[in-house]
């Protein structure tokens, strides 16, 4: 019994943020976490940000409802669901995400709350638990599950390394560098194949 764990933006769908910069023309709304390591901090000033500039939970989802999964997403995602139990693991939130799961046919997520007032005003955040990747796949294995997991960047790397199996999509390179036990796969037909046979020896181990 496998349960397949996919990061979401990278490998899905876009970089919300960077996305929501874009389309908002907020250009401090690019900081990601590789420019920011300390994401409470990043957090925050996100959140400021959307609150100087007026912007509400339903203006953001205005903008992310505009965006697309990656090209050739829902294709792969429904192989992935046909062959394997399939959980999203995320570091985004709910709120933001509803528009594109909608286009991703609903599958299971597991991420982060906001808090946001009756007006649409999001007041804060609620990470459900640190590291929550982690401590997923932690939890699969002890119900007993395989986990095959892939990602593409640091805030992957420790849910890549609890997994049985850990594969990067689409990694930038000094992930490649500073983790090179994990395959690289850089198309999702090359994802898939990095499936089957991460399935395959698992099943012979
Ligand atoms: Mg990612």
């Amino acid at each position: 019994m496998i349960v397949a764990c996919l990061d979401l933006e990278g490998v899905l769908v876009p970089e919300i943020w960077i996305a929501v910069a874009e389309r908002t023309g907020i250009e401090a709304l690019r900081r990601t976490t590789r420019d920011e390591p300390d994401y409470d901090k990043l957090m925050r000033a996100r959140l400021e940000l959307l609150d100087a500039n007026g912007l509400r939970l339903p203006d953001i989802q205005d903008v992310i409802g505009t965006l697309d999964p990656l090209p050739g997403a829902g294709a792969f995602l429904d192989w992935l669901r046909s062959r394997f139990q399939v959980v999203i693991l995320s570091d985004t939130f709910y709120g933001f995400a509803a528009p594109l799961m909608r286009k991703l046919g609903h599958p299971t997520l597991f991420c982060h709350d906001l808090e946001v007032d009756a007006d649409g005003r999001i007041r804060d955040y609620r990470l459900r638990m640190p590291d929550q990747k982690r401590a997923s796949v932690e939890a699969f294995a002890a119900l007993n599950f395989r986990v095959i997991a892939a990602g593409d960047s640091y805030n992957d790397t420790t849910m890549l390394t609890a997994a049985d199996r850990g594969i990067l999509f689409s990694p930038p390179d000094n992930v490649v560098a500073e983790f090179p036990q994990f395959p690289v796969t850089r198309t999702y037909d090359e994802l898939r194949d990095a499936f089957e046979n991460a399935a395959e020896s698992l099943t012979r181990a």
